[in-house]
């Protein structure tokens, strides 16, 4: 019976497609077509501003410190009395991530103290030399307002609202990651978003944050 389990082969196999038809279509026409990104998605950094304008880097380089890929390279300097860069005695007066390197693992928006660093939805960054993939200072620091900087022209590839999109790791990552602090503002306003509000439906039944600390403390 051979023969005729040969001869049925191609009806089986055309049996397959036809069921895979009629079910939904899960790709799209990427880049005509984008999907919408979940609000803790790791993408480009940048580095922010207070609301007053001033850098909320304080150049104290614990994001280069916990970096797993090694690829910050921050160096701080003393603020100038006069005209401060940043709230701090210090400001990160080189700042730079190697990309290529970059895992976008996020440990660097979890370790800064001051929220300056955070990641954005921007992930189309296609450079055609290694140096152009060192995002430096200039490139990773919004402006005053707020409005953050992009090497390369909007196109259909690079949607430039996806760098205004983000911050959700840093609002969702409360004190020591428990859920039983949701809801907790921790973070300071920012040049152009001013302040963020915290990420809804971390978990199903927020505990009390008193009630977690003790928890803690046993
Ligand atoms: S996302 Fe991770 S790998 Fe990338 S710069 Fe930050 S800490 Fe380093
Ligand atoms: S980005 Fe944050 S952790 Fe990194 S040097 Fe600046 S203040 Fe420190």
């Amino acid at each position: 019976m051979s023969w005729f389990a040969d001869l049925l082969g191609p009806f089986r196999g055309f049996a397959v497609t036809m069921r895979q038809v009629r079910k939904p279509r899960v790709t799209i026409k990427y880049p005509d077509e984008k999907r919408v990104k979940p609000q803790r998605f790791h993408g480009r950094h940048v580095l922010n501003r207070n609301d007053d304008g001033q850098e909320k880097c304080i150049g104290c380089e614990l994001c280069a410190g916990v970096c797993p890929a090694n690829c910050i390279y921050v160096r701080g300097a003393d603020n100038p009395t006069d005209a401060p860069v940043s709230q701090g005695e210090r400001y990160g007066f080189v700042y730079e991530i190697n990309l290529l390197r970059c895992i976008f693992c996020a440990l660097c928006v979890e370790a800064c103290p001051t929220e300056a660093i955070t990641m954005t939805h921007l992930f189309e960054m296609s450079v055609d030399n290694r140096d152009d993939a060192i995002f430096t200072r200039d490139e990773l620091l919004v402006d005053r307002d707020g409005t953050p900087n992009h090497p390369e022209p909007a196109s259909k590839l690079i949607d430039l609202d996806e760098l205004v999109a983000g911050d959700g790791w840093m609002r969702a990552t409360s004190s020591s990651g428990k859920a039983a602090y949701e809801g907790i503002v921790a973070w300071t306003p920012s040049a152009r978003t001013g302040l963020l509000p915290p990420e809804k439906g971390q978990s199903e039944s927020p505990q009390d944050p008193a009630e977690a600390q003790e928890g803690d403390d046993t």
